[in-house]
């Protein structure tokens, strides 16, 4: 690859000063709650420009999940859990997707046309995979791998937040607790939430797993025989810190009470 950096972790997409694409936090906490947040972040790699988007795009939820991350570290501070995290925005590369799937590089997202992501070859699939996802994914498998070996299985919950409005309408839906063929943790998470009115909190809402949106949990939760849930928040509900404060407190609280009832 000419011109590739040679630090661990940074490639020909990536420069020095971009830096790695994965971040661990937490990386010796003591529950077995492993958060994953795969949108964490909406920067992009520098020689990659703005994908000829605007300011205004780059800002939005096509580019991140916003207030995801925050959350993900409140909770991980609360739960004592370990947190991985992509340092890239997924206009780049979504990591929530397989790099077969087109939405992993998406040329339309919402509203949005994306310039820099029309017409990629095969090259510049492959440059993105290579540089974004295939870290994210080895970070996470490892991590997975240590502690199964230590016998300590992880509960894999990976964080995302959505946008109130989708193609001009509104949604109601304040949480979303999602799931693939593994419901456990889910119908944990609901029977012990069902009680709780203060958030509308529904099973595969806004979207679900027919939406290609569990490749997460799919690839590291179900084929390790893990429990693993995608907890899905209304974005304006964590615009604030105070918001981000109350939405930890509530996933924190349903969760732990979610893995009590599943593993007394
Ligand atoms: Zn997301």
């Amino acid at each position: 690859m000419v011109g590739a950096a040679t630090e661990p972790g940074v490639s020909a997409l990536l420069t020095a000063e971009d830096g790695a694409p994965v971040a661990l936090e937490n990386a010796d906490a003591g529950s077995r709650i492993l958060l994953v947040c795969e949108h964490a972040s909406r920067r992009l790699p520098r020689r990659m420009g703005t994908l000829g988007l605007s300011a205004e795009a780059l800002e939005s939820h096509i580019a991140w999940d916003p207030g995801a991350l925050a959350v993900c570290q409140l909770l991980a501070a609360s739960l004592d859990a370990m947190l991985i995290y992509q340092r890239f925005s997924r206009l780049v590369y979504d990591c929530n997707r397989p790099p077969d799937s087109p939405g992993a590089m998406p040329a339309v997202s919402e509203i949005f046309d994306i310039p820099g992501n029309a017409a990629l070859s095969a090259a510049e699939r492959l440059a993105r995979t290579e540089a974004i996802y295939s870290p994210f994914r080895k970070g996470l498998s490892d991590l997975i791998k240590t502690r199964v070996a230590n016998r300590r299985p992880p509960v894999i919950v990976t964080m995302h937040s959505f946008t109130p409005v989708w193609h001009g309408r509104p949604r109601e839906v304040e949480v979303g607790i999602l799931h693939d063929s593994d419901s456990r943790l889910a119908d944990a998470f609901l029977a012990d939430a069902a009680e709780d009115d203060a958030f509308v909190t529904r099973r595969n809402a806004p979207y679900g797993p027919q939406d290609g949106v569990t490749h997460t949990l799919i690839e590291h939760g179900i084929h390790n025989g893990l429990l693993n849930v995608m907890i899905e928040i209304r974005n304006d509900l964590i615009a604030s810190k105070d918001g981000q404060r109350v939405l930890a407190g509530y996933i924190g609280d349903h969760l732990g009470k979610a893995l009590m009832r599943l593993e007394p």
